[in-house]
């Protein structure tokens, strides 16, 4: 059982206040807030174990070295992944879908070839894509949803041909919420011998992931939204995979011999990792993902699944309010828009009242185009969110409607 209250102790951000307001904080899919543990994990490296790694014999630089390899270890388990040589630390989930797109690009994708995502993916798993067809004169299809938000993966069968070479998708829609079946199109996907990308940016702390299970070749996410530090973020690839792939960057710390004409490269995950890493964003997510382990990944997204149903409830009775992404399989976003009420001047005006929204497209245009919707307002609620604070939303939506209609 979830006790939000003695969760949002952990987390001194949430004490703050706005405009003289209690800070209600729904921004979560864009980046949430730290616990304690996260905040003393980054202090402790600076103030106690400060040193560059995988290049010093010293002191400092050993015990570093061997801090950033226990939380790629870490990270291998809370993904059960087979390897921790399967975990590639990058900046974000934004580098990690351009890293394999780079270099998976690089080795798999020639002319005429095909790539398939989804029409609810993030600018981030789109526009990388796009740039690699426009490269290798390569074809990028989409798979729709319906109204209701759902992938319509039946026509999964159709879209892909003996060209298809990879598809990249997201685990939970961060518009529309939608939780869609990685599991079920990995195995549509192996059937014709297809790589598949899941972007887990909005899954990641809120449903608990398994690569091997989901059998996919590529899963990717950023430390930041799973209350991390921003600067991390994860890459993880089969082995396979990524021990044939090319190098992305180059440079320092990926290579096992340098002569001024040619240079070997390390294995994998070093080969990803040019250059001084984010050393202290790893021991982050290390403190991050022990967290949410120890308050249960289970008991955390009913929690929040409950909580999103909750207001979903009370928003519905506002009758000018629109929801969009009703899927039954739904993660705690919540998206929606009033009639002839800008989403930009609503949002400004929760904030006045304490209330922290998103308003806009939240880099998925096409998702809300497909309901000509040109922005839209996003409440995104986690383990650290309550009834009450629900409530105040509502409210809140509901005084700014009265402001704005007079
Ligand atoms: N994918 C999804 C589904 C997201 O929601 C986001 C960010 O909101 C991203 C990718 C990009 O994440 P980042 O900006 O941390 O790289």
């Amino acid at each position: 059982m979830i006790d939000p209250f003695a969760v949002r102790g952990d987390f001194p951000g949430l004490k703050k206040k706005v405009y003289g307001k209690p800070l209600i904080y729904l921004d979560n899919p864009a980046t949430t807030h730290k616990p304690r543990e996260v905040l003393d994990a980054v202090n402790n490296f600076y103030a106690n174990c400060n040193s560059n790694i995988h290049r010093g014999a010293h002191y400092l630089s050993s015990h570093a070295s061997e801090m950033y390899e226990t939380a790629r270890s870490t990270v291998q388990q809370f993904i059960n992944a087979r390897s921790s040589r399967e975990v590639v630390f990058t900046r974000n989930a934004t580098e990690a879908i351009n890293l394999v797109a780079h270099c998976f690009g690089a080795l798999w994708i020639g002319e005429g070839d095909e790539i398939i995502i989804s029409e609810m993916e993030h600018h981030s798993n789109i526009i990388p894509w796009q740039v690699l067809c426009e490269q290798k004169k390569a074809v990028l299809k989409v798979l729709p949803f319906d109204d209701s938000g759902i992938l319509q993966i039946e026509s999964l069968n159709s879209l892909i041909t003996e060209k298809t070479k990879i598809i990249a998708v997201t685990h939970v829609s961060n518009v529309l919420g939608t939780i869609n079946p990685v599991k079920e199109i990995v195995a549509a996907a192996r059937r014709f011998g297809v790589a598949v990308l899941i972007d887990a940016a909005q899954a990641v702390g809120h449903l608990s992931i398994d690569v091997q299970d989901i059998d996919c070749d590529f899963l990717v996410f950023s430390g930041h939204k799973l209350y991390a530090e921003t600067g991390i973020g994860v890459l993880y690839g089969k082995k396979a995979r990524l021990e044939l792939m090319p190098p992305f960057q180059t440079g320092g710390g990926m290579v096992l011999s340098v002569n001024v004409h040619r240079s070997q490269f390390a294995k994998t995950p070093y080969k990803f990792e040019a250059g001084t890493p984010n050393i202290a964003g790893a021991l982050s997510l290390k403190a991050a993902m022990e967290y949410v382990e120890n308050r249960g990944l289970n008991a955390i997204g009913e929690y929040e699944q409950a909580l999103r149903g909750y207001a979903e409830s009370m928003l519905l009775k506002i009758s000018s309010l629109r929801i969009y992404g009703t899927a039954d399989q739904k993660s705690a976003i919540t998206t929606f828009s009033i009639d002839g009420v800008d989403s930009y001047d609503a949002a400004t005006m929760l904030d006045k009242l304490g209330v922290a929204v998103r308003s806009g497209y939240f880099c998925a245009e096409p998702a809300l185009k497909h309901y000509n919707c040109n922005g839209a307002l996003r409440a995104g609620f986690v383990f650290y969110n309550t009834q009450q604070e629900a409530e105040t939303l509502v409210r809140s939506i509901a005084n700014v409607i009265t402001m704005i209609r007079g």
